[in-house]
């Protein structure tokens, strides 16, 4: 049976990238040899991972002489404190707007090198909004936002505006829509929701915003160290990235005008669903809700999980909602087709007590 994954993370990838990916690892490029095998210097790994680097560029519209563009590793948890140590000198703050679990994480880490005043939160509101943010002055060394949380299904439909420094964790919905990257001073985001596999994180910088702190930085967390050698200091997750420079070339090929048209009929289809269907009710508030996560409840949470195992026979998995927050979660990244969708629906529809 086919199954439509709506997994947050790993999550699903384009069919074709699967199978370019497997074939890869048996014989990369009819070379006979795995490209898990390859050294990571050979030529053929470095034209790989350069690739890559310039699509994410490419695809945002970034001037490659002002951005670079790095696969690094650690996850987006390790940027929570590899931004501050490159950024926030200790006697600085920096601003953060808390939409939840993963801006609470950076500002715990944050709070390791300098100061940090939280300058909007919807934590009152159990993160089920995006709060207003206001316009966050020179005085701090940058402001950080999540545009897409996770767990709680809320995106920001707007870019904030900031006459400091810009940071933002987009490890749920890079490359979902067309954006202005360049308002932005670092970017960054785990790859296993809409990039690739888990194993790299994709960061990209600024460069002119480097080298300003007073503290020494370890070789291994110091950006520029990254962007002097290319994204290759040590041994970089090769395998990861060749897998999400795939996505990036069917992200090219498919456009992103195409993918967020998509993203927008997919969400639509599902919220109008959640909003008719007295069983359901949607998590997040209206004008704040996600379209690459969308959380529901029942209002029956006692029937909760008998509406997983009827999806399941319908191929439909994965949507049990975070366990912070309960419910369900369907993640309708890039490669999610409008078909999953529709079967997800008609599973709502069906549904009976
Ligand atoms: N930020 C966001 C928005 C996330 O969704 C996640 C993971 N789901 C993280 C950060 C942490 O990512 P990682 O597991 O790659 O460290």
């Amino acid at each position: 049976m086919k199954k439509y994954n709506f997994s947050a993370g790993p999550s699903i990838l384009p069919e074709e990238v699967f199978s370019k990916a497997s074939e890869a690892v048996k014989n990369y490029n009819n070379s006979g040899l795995s490209i898990l095998e390859y050294s990571h210097r050979s030529s053929e790994i470095v034209e790989i991972l350069e690739e890559a680097r310039s699509l994410v560029l490419d695809l945002m519209q970034l001037n490659s002489n002002q951005y670079s563009a790095l696969f690094l590793q650690g996850g987006a948890s390790a940027q929570f404190f590899m931004v501050p140590y490159n950024l926030l000198d200790a006697d600085k703050t920096c601003a953060i707007v808390d939409t939840g679990k993963w801006s609470a994480n950076a500002i715990k880490e944050a709070a390791n090198f300098g100061s940090v005043k939280v300058v909007a939160s919807s934590k009152d509101n159990t993160y089920r909004n995006i709060p207003k943010i206001p316009v966050v002055c020179k005085d701090f060394a940058y402001l950080h936002i999540t545009t897409n949380n996770t767990i709680y299904g809320t995106q920001m439909d707007f870019i904030p505006q900031a006459e400091t420094l810009m940071i933002a964790d987009m490890s749920s919905d890079i490359f979902s829509r067309k954006w202005d990257y360049s308002q932005y001073d670092l970017i960054y985001a785990g790859a296993q929701k809409n990039l690739g596999p888990a194993g790299a994180t994709l960061v990209v910088v600024k460069n002119e915003i480097l080298g300003k702190v007073q503290r020494k930085i370890p070789t291994l967390l110091d950006y520029q160290v990254h962007i002097d050698k290319k994204s290759s200091f040590n041994t970089p997750p090769v395998f990861a990235v060749y897998v999400c420079g795939l996505t990036l070339k069917w992200l090219k090929d498919l456009g992103i005008d195409t993918i967020e048209a998509q993203n927008n009929n997919k969400a639509e289809l599902l919220y109008k669903e959640i909003d008719r269907n007295p069983f359901f009710e949607a998590y997040a508030e209206i004008g704040s809700r996600s379209k690459m996560n969308v959380n529901f409840t029942m209002l029956d949470n006692s029937l909760e999980d008998s509406f997983i195992t009827h999806c399941a026979k319908s191929g439909v998995v994965n949507i049990k909602g975070h366990r912070s927050v309960g419910g369900f979660r369907a993640s309708l990244y890039n490669a999610m087709q409008v078909e999953g969708v529709q079967k997800l629906v008609e599973c709502m529809q069906s549904f009976k007590a």
